[in-house]
């Protein structure tokens, strides 16, 4: 099956909007083992879009449009889509009702003509239910097996949709043995070292595709082979095995979500104190479902005066090595345990820029400190990039060291605490 994407909406192309939607398309159709054989992003535009249409459906099976399904003038991909496919719009009662239905229960009163609209559908096109806005998303079987599927633009809506009705439709119809791809997460490795520890691990098995993503900390490697699971079940074996602890439990996205489990699984309650990242680590805790069984808080401390009152940091070591240094790191860390008896901490501090660089501390310098039970340790990070990347980094880097922290200091009955 042949999938292409046509993202429509000036706001996309002007770069008001990051095209998130399509992005969520992509790793969908991927996990169903489908690559996007094009994505294209056309401005709301009737003679655009149209010709984008004949485009993509001149080489896929299916093609998925995002957005310009609303009431507004700029709404155009039904009537483009509908005048391309040579398809009648017929206003559609129930559609209608289920839009003057969502907008009572939400007291919002909009014109009649703005309901018309959204409830026109093309000639032969099935309704996809909204039920988190009004328009409601268009299926269009064409001949030959070839569909073209019209979805809303706000993520809010299309993501529940694409879950609930497009993914289920294109599971349907394909063949039942495919195989899904493998993922294989890799903590802390450099993109360049886990592409060639794949290639030596996968060496003498037959070829199969491989792809890798690289984030701050994590390098995902995903293997592909639709035809042959058990190609695809050995391949993934290899690879954690070449990898050892390095790789994430099938079951985790990242390596926070991994310090969660271990610390949930060992009793363990963690604590951070931020200074260059504001309590984004914090942030990256909290975003995680269920962090409230294992996390405790956060001090953030920016100014020398927070460091002082609320982490113990000594005003004497502040002067003599600067709050950017492994000695204030290290009195952050011990005040985490000791003052707020954190079972597992995390402290950092550094210079993210653009100002505030010396020779000896330039822009991207973090000490990073990281305690686990039976403990310590602080490291010096020289990070590359601009404010957002050496920040991004930093919390990355803070939850890949305290991952490694606690898998080589597993409890022992002498610092086990639960
Ligand atoms: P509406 O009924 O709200 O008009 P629609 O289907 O017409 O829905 P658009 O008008 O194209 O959708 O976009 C509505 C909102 O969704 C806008 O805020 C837009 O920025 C956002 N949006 C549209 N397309 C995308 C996308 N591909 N990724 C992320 N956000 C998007």
């Amino acid at each position: 099956m042949i999938v292409s994407i046509i993202s429509v909406g000036n706001e996309l192309l002007n770069g008001d909007t990051l095209n998130s939607n399509a992005a969520c398309l992509g790793q969908r159709l991927a996990d169903l083992g489908l690559a996007v054989h094009h994505e294209t992003c056309v401005p709301d535009d009737h003679a655009a879009i149209a010709e984008a249409l004949l485009t993509a459906l001149a080489t896929s099976t299916v093609v998925l449009t995002i957005g310009g399904l609303g009431p507004t003038r700029d709404d155009l991909t039904r009537t483009a889509v509908a005048q391309a496919l040579g398809r009648p719009l017929h206003d559609n009662p129930a559609v209608a009702n289920a839009i003057r239905d969502y907008l009572r229960r939400r007291g919002v009163a909009i014109p009649a003509e703005a309901v018309r609209l959204q409830a026109l559908v093309p000639e032969g096109a099935s309704v996809l239910p909204n039920p988190n806005g009004t328009a409601p998303g268009l299926w269009c079987d064409l001949e030959a097996g070839r569909a073209v599927v019209l979805l809303p633009g706000p993520p809010g809506e299309f993501i529940p949709m694409v879950d609930d009705e497009v993914m289920p439709r294109l599971r349907a119809r394909l063949p039942a043995a495919l195989a899904a791809p493998r993922v294989v997460r890799v903590a802390g490795v450099a993109e360049s070292v886990v592409e060639a520890t794949t290639l030596a691990a996968l060496r003498d098995l037959p070829p199969l595709g491989l792809a890798y993503c690289a984030k701050p900390g994590c390098v995902t490697v995903r293997l592909t082979d639709p035809l042959h699971p058990d190609l695809l079940n050995a391949a993934e074996e290899r690879l954690r095995q070449a990898f050892q602890t390095r790789a994430l439990p099938a079951a985790c996205a990242s390596p926070a979500e991994h310090v969660g489990i271990i610390l949930r699984q060992r009793g363990l309650h963690l604590a951070t104190a931020e200074s260059c990242t504001g309590g984004l680590i914090a942030a990256a805790v909290t975003d995680l479902p269920g962090s409230s069984e294992w996390f405790t808080g956060a001090v953030v401390a920016y100014a020398n005066a927070w460091k002082e009152r609320f982490l113990d940091v000594n005003a004497d070591l502040l002067n003599r090595h600067g709050a950017v240094s492994q000695p204030v790191v290290s009195a952050m860390l011990d005040s985490l345990t000791r003052r707020y008896h954190a079972d597992a901490a995390i402290a950092v501090s550094g210079v993210a820029g653009p100002g505030g660089g010396t020779p000896d501390k330039p822009v991207g310098t973090v000490f990073l400190g990281v305690a686990v039970p039976g403990h310590a340790q602080v490291m010096r990070l020289d990070l590359p990039g601009s404010r957002q990347n050496v920040r991004e980094r930093t919390v990355a880097m803070a939850f890949v060291t305290l991952r490694e922290a606690l898998l080589t200091h597993p409890p022992t009955p002498a610092n086990r605490t639960a």
